[in-house]
């Protein structure tokens, strides 16, 4: 019997998947060797008995079978040796040096063999919060360089003992080369601090260590700020009124909900619906936040989620949360530890200095935290888990791009300017940088320069070619421009619905010779090819281009940006554009948003109109929700966040959805007279104001609304499909985060036959626009560009 070499490529390295090799050779008799390299690992076996002719069959078996938690195969390639291997025993070899790229993997939460280390009294890390294994903890958010060992993390600080040494020495041990291996005797540890610094001693408070002491101080209504993995947390007790709206004061964030977590999923079931799906999501290794739909008789604080349906639960992901949560059978808010729009805390100084205005105590602890990893937030929409925002838990795990991506100069795409993250792609495979943040804030300015200088240096990339937003006012974009003229990169600039367009195909695998789909772009504001601005568009084409094929009526934004932040501005200039604000006047006079709209200055909004002087006209979905979310007094003068007042239109709907059966949508005109096809809300609102009028419930006319939208869209969709041959619809961009609409639209366009592809591993928001520019820049630049 000869020898064998295995090649595993896919997400194994850094992820305990030589030890899994090393004991599954020992069990089976197998004698040779495993390495990392630049391709995965590369194993090398031959049965010590040579007449054990299937051993390495069963050995294949059983990898796959037994593949560690964090670990994915994506192929197995087995190649005969023709001579034996000279040795008699089995081997874990060292890295190549410099040709490792896939070391680094995202953060997971508390193994369960871990999880029963710190709850067991006889153990030598009972309640020792910075517990970890090979299968769990801190790595994206604790790494400043490769290759990925304890030197080149914040972990460098603290030499371990003898006894972690042995573990991390012992290829049998579940801690063999897990870089954070910490223990009470050489790792990090934690202490509580008053605001203005001073430490306070747990037995100040009658406890036996800081998290007891700062579970107690939780219980008395304060409010903590808590460093955690990814970033600093404020907490509070989420049954606690008082406290909940103290913390929302002094955040000065007063629409954004609260995160929260809870001890286990039960006490969740108390306020939230929750199934046997997103139990198991909560409690993957990776630990999203996930959006549920909230109880009417949960108990929680008002002030956690207004104007919502939905509450964002957490599981504990490390053991402090565990420690922390152990005795509480209700949430805690965890939400960012920041002041409105700044990037949260990660750094004690920096936390002591911004946050103890806001926080009662802190509880620090000494293991810096070197990337900021934001939570991860998903929700259950069309069938599926999505996510809404990737962070914690999933970056910077690789994406395997679909076929025909094989062969690539290095491209790294720079994202947009709102909800930013970047994208590294090289020979197939993608790195999505976690979520970033808006670049308009010069805090996560700044981090985003270091953040690509990090993945510069963690996935040794030097981009050939740099992909950007069209878009010249963009940070991204100028900093691209600005890069590729110094170092004589190739740029390429692309439209910003083609960037969402290439990223949900990616997203679906979707090849680069798929040929052409339709794509429904939804979303705020993206520049156009015709340099006004778009956000409501049906594009047909591919990776390598597209062509505008319809879109929704435009209508100005009076005020310029202020339209984003002002909902009454986009209904006051859907009502010029739809018989002029008089007629509306006179002919609704004793409605509420009409006395609301004169209580604006509509009447310099109209004359920007009126002289098409800083009233930009715009296709965007975005601002129409903005305006039917005006109409129904939604969202305030003023949104504390972009995307507010549609989120809150989707939630007033909701309520209604869910307590009554069918309801009729408002109707829509289609002009297909001339391509592109105009989808026109003109209709839309003599029928609403008329609806109001009538004394309808709001949560009644935000359903039609979305109902008549959807079944718009998905009718529009089905049309044009039909004209351009083209059977598969996809769909992204931010509006799609909108539950509602996303099953409205992809459930119409199954009726029709169709088949709508959807987001499944990126956000629809320009979360994933990165890799959709990445994909872009391959399609044009590639070997396969000319075909
Ligand atoms: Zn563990
Ligand atoms: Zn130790």
């Amino acid at each position: 019997m000869s020898a064998e070499r295995i090649r595993v490529r896919g997400l194994v390295q850094g992820v305990g998947f030589r030890p899994t090799v090393w004991r599954l050779a020992h069990e089976l008799g197998l004698l040779g060797d495993v390495r990392n390299d630049g391709e995965g690992v590369l194993i090398r076996l031959q049965p010590a008995d040579p007449t054990d002719t299937d051993a390495i069959e069963r050995f294949c078996t059983r990898l796959r079978a037994e593949c560690p938690p964090l670990a994915r195969i994506d192929a197995v390639e087995r190649t005969r040796l023709e001579a034996r291997l000279d040795t008699t025993t089995f081997a874990i070899l060292g890295s190549d040096a410099g040709a490792v790229h896939t070391g680094i993997v995202a953060d997971a939460a508390t193994c369960p063999a871990c999880l029963a280390e710190i709850r067991d009294p006889a153990d030598r890390r009972y309640r020792y919060p910075f517990t970890n294994c090979t299968h769990c903890g801190p790595r994206l958010s604790i790494v400043r360089g490769i290759p990925y060992d304890r030197a080149r993390t914040s972990m460098a600080a603290f030499p371990m003992c003898a006894r972690c040494r042995a573990e991390y020495e012992d290829p049998a041990d579940r801690r063999f080369h897990a870089q954070p291996n910490a223990c009470p005797d050489c790792g990090p540890h934690l202490w509580l601090v008053d605001a203005g610094g001073r430490e306070i001693a747990p037995a100040e408070l009658d406890a036996p260590d800081a998290i007891a002491a700062a579970s107690r101080l939780l219980t008395e209504g304060r409010i903590l700020a808590i460093k955690g993995i990814g970033g600093f947390h404020l907490a509070c007790d989420a049954t606690h009124d008082t406290a909940v709206e103290t913390l929302r004061q002094r955040k000065r964030r007063f629409a954004k909900p609260f995160a929260l977590m809870a001890r286990d999923p039960d006490v969740i079931r108390r306020h939230a619906r929750l199934s046997e799906l997103e139990v198991e999501w909560l409690a993957s290794p990776a630990a999203p936040i996930l959006l549920l739909e909230r109880l009417r008789d949960s108990d929680l604080a008002p002030g956690i989620a207004p104007g919502q349906s939905t509450l964002g639960f957490m599981l504990p992901y490390s053991p402090l949360h565990h420690l922390l949560l152990a005795d509480w059978d209700r949430p805690l808010v965890m939400t960012s530890g920041n002041l409105s729009d700044e990037p949260p805390c990660i750094d004690n100084a920096d936390a002591l200095a911004r946050l103890s205005g806001l926080a009662d105590h802190l509880l620090l602890h000494d293991r810096d935290i070197v990337n900021r990893v934001d939570d991860s937030v998903w929700r259950l929409m069309d069938g599926r888990p999505r996510p809404l925002r990737r962070a914690r838990g999933y970056a910077p795990a690789p994406i395997r791009l679909p076929p025909g991506f094989g062969s690539t100069a290095p491209i790294l795409a720079l994202g947009g300017e709102l909800k930013n993250s970047v994208c590294l792609i090289r020979d197939g495979s993608a790195i999505l940088s976690q979520h970033l943040g808006d670049l308009e804030e010069a805090r996560t300015a700044r981090e985003y320069r270091a953040t690509l200088a990090l993945y510069g240096e963690l996935f040794q990339h030097r981009p050939e070619i740099l992909a950007v937003d069209r878009h010249p006012d963009y940070h991204s974009t100028q900093l691209g421009r600005a890069w590729a003229e110094r170092e004589g990169l190739t740029l390429i600039e692309v439209q910003h619905h083609h960037a969402h367009l290439a990223s949900v195909l990616a997203d679906n695998d979707w090849p680069l010779d798929g040929g052409a789909v339709l794509g429904i772009l939804l979303d705020g504001l993206g520049l156009g090819e015709d340099g006004t601005l778009w956000g409501g568009e049906f594009l047909l084409g591919d990776y390598r281009g597209v062509r505008r094929v319809g879109h929704l009526t435009p209508a100005a934004m009076p005020g310029g940006v202020r339209a984003i932040r002002e909902p009454w501005r986009n209904l006051l200039a859907r009502l010029e554009d739809a018989g002029g604000w008089e007629h509306w006047r006179a002919r609704y006079p004793d409605l509420e948003v009409m006395r609301r709209l004169e209580a604006q200055p509509i009447g310099l909004a109209r004359s920007l109109i009126a002289r098409g002087l800083n009233a930009p006209r715009s296709s965007s979905a975005g601002r129409l929700f903005d305006a039917v979310a005006a109409a129904l007094g939604l969202g305030g003068e003023t949104l504390s966040y972009e995307g507010q007042a549609a989120i809150e239109l989707e939630a007033l709907a909701s309520t209604f959805a869910r307590t009554s059966g069918t309801e009729s949508g408002y109707v829509f005109d289609l002009d297909c007279s001339n391509r592109p096809w105009r989808l026109d809300p003109t209709p839309l609102w003599d029928a609403l104001l008329s609806d109001l009028e009538h004394g309808l419930p709001p949560a009644r006319v935000a359903a039609r609304f979305h109902l008549g939208f959807a079944a718009a869209i998905s009718d529009m969709g089905a049309r044009l499909a039909r004209d351009l041959a083209v059977e598969t619809i996809a769909l992204s961009g931010g509006v799609f985060q909108n539950r509602l609409l996303l099953e409205s639209v992809a459930g119409g366009l199954r009726d029709a036959g169709l088949t709508p592809l959807v987001h499944r591993r990126l956000p629809a928001n320009d979360g994933g626009l990165a890799l959709g520019q990445g994909c872009v820049a391959a399609a044009l630049t590639g070997d396969a560009a000319g075909a």
